[in-house]
């Protein structure tokens, strides 16, 4: 297949909608990018990739991350995580305070903000702090991508800190039905720092490969999780990575996708390839209105969906 005429058809179609949607303003610091931009990068087996677009231009992976943190946690806690989060689709915005409410303080999954709040607790428990867990989701942002220079940014994260009542008032829901160790203020702190870590399509295509063969890097060998683990990261990738869009998501793309308020979504195709879209501008469940929109030409186009 030519994936790079693919690619270019891609991006010469997108052009239309590119100007459709809104950026993430709730994020202050993310209302300054400029919202017109497109990027896409596929990453294969062997490590060849392709790109159109601004694919070298760094962005906020923000609920991305979500999939990162959530794969070093199900390694440290396997079935008791699960206690304390589900894995069922939500139904309900990101960040949606009813359904907690309800649920007794158990988040449905850790894609939805509670969730990965109560993921970067467990993961604060662990590793001894906020410092300690930070360093270590870094580390693995890292090791995925195979580039030492991921890092995060601390701009962005404060940001979020300044408008960060509806996530403080989910934390604290959960520790009024007892299901939070840490201190409240802390963990939704590190939980944004994780959100505002900074990558591009070619980073973050290369970064999630591992989910696309297993758990393991088929470049460098690198081991990140079993297979059982990589199939259940991946599962609720397809059934709860864009919220209450989920289903659509699949309906129109159908491969598991993760995606972030700061416009970014990868999606794998099993034991094939791992694809990352960026374009700022969000449809009204929070995810890239033209990166959906790609990522569903480019499964019409190829064929390569898991249906
Ligand atoms: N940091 C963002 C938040 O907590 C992440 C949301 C997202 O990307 N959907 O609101």
């Amino acid at each position: 297949m030519n994936y790079q005429q693919i690619l270019k058809e891609i991006e010469k179609e997108i052009q239309p909608s590119l100007q459709k949607g809104k950026v993430a303003d709730y994020i202050p610091a993310l209302a300054e990018v400029d919202p017109n931009q497109f990027a896409m990068t596929i990453t294969l087996k062997s490590g060849e990739q392709f790109s159109v677009g601004k694919s070298q231009e760094d962005f906020s992976i923000q609920s991305i991350s979500k999939v990162l943190a959530f794969s070093l946690a199900i390694n440290i806690y396997s079935k008791s995580l699960y206690k304390r989060v589900g894995v069922e689709p939500s139904g309900n915005a990101f960040n949606s305070l009813v359904q907690l409410e309800y649920e007794q303080g158990i988040p449905r999954n850790p894609f939805i903000n509670a969730g990965a709040i109560v993921v970067m607790d467990a993961l604060m428990s662990h590793y001894g702090g906020d410092y300690l867990a930070l360093e270590k989701i870094l580390n693995f942002a890292r090791d995925i991508s195979a580039n030492q220079e991921i890092k995060f940014d601390s701009t962005v994260a404060k940001s979020e800190m300044e408008y960060a009542s509806r996530n403080l008032s989910l934390a604290h829901l959960m520790k009024s039905f007892g299901n939070f160790d840490n201190d409240v203020r802390n963990v939704v702190q590190t939980y944004f720092k994780q959100c505002a870590i900074v990558m591009n399509t070619e980073n973050l295509s290369r970064a999630m490969l591992y989910l696309a063969f297993d758990g393991t890097d088929p470049i460098n060998g690198r081991s990140f999780l079993n297979e059982l683990q990589a199939k259940r990261v991946n599962a609720l990738m397809l059934t709860c990575g864009h919220y209450d869009a989920s289903g659509e998501f699949a309906y129109n793309v159908g491969l598991p996708g993760k995606s972030g308020v700061g416009g970014g979504i990868v999606a794998v195709v099993p034991d094939v390839m791992s694809i990352a879209v960026w374009s700022p501008r969000l449809n009204s469940y929070g995810n890239s209105y033209a990166g959906t929109l790609a990522l569903q030409m480019f499964t019409s186009k190829t064929g390569l969906s898991i249906f």
